[in-house]
């Protein structure tokens, strides 16, 4: 929602892209796989830079996923499965037949949204959504 960055179609982050700490974010059930995804990837990411003996303590510090933005992720998903676990099953169903209609016309149509990417990708290029 950050203005700039919309305007940009999700090209112009003005903070890094650290989503799961901004008040710009905005995500929903549709963008479940999307979560899981990224969490998988940041705890493959910091288990590659912690291990590695290519950086200094401090790049290595600083290139390595965050405990906190890892932890943040996992809040969020739960904070979703959750939400989709309190409604009704007719509710539930609902939801899910939205998320893949919704989904499927992304994977066509560019709703501009921005998008959680790789964290390695996010710290080798600003400027990807
Ligand atoms: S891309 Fe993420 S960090 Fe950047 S403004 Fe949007 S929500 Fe905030």
């Amino acid at each position: 929602m950050e203005p700039s960055n919309v305007k940009a179609g999700g090209h112009a982050c003005p903070f890094r892209f650290r989503c799961l700490g901004c008040g710009h974010f905005r995500t929903d059930a549709s963008y479940l796989p999307e979560l899981k995804d990224y969490l998988a990837t940041l705890l493959r990411d910091r288990e590659r830079v912690l291990a590695t003996g290519e950086l200094d303590s401090w790049a290595r510090a600083e290139a390595a996923p965050s405990e906190t933005e890892i932890g943040k992720l996992r809040q969020l998903i739960h904070r979703v499965e959750d939400s989709m676990d309190e409604l009704t099953d007719e509710d539930r169903e609902q939801i899910k037949e939205a998320a893949t209609a919704l989904r499927r016309t992304r994977q066509v149509v560019d709703l501009g949204m921005p998008v959680i990417g790789s964290f390695v990708d996010q710290t080798r290029n600003e400027h990807r959504p």
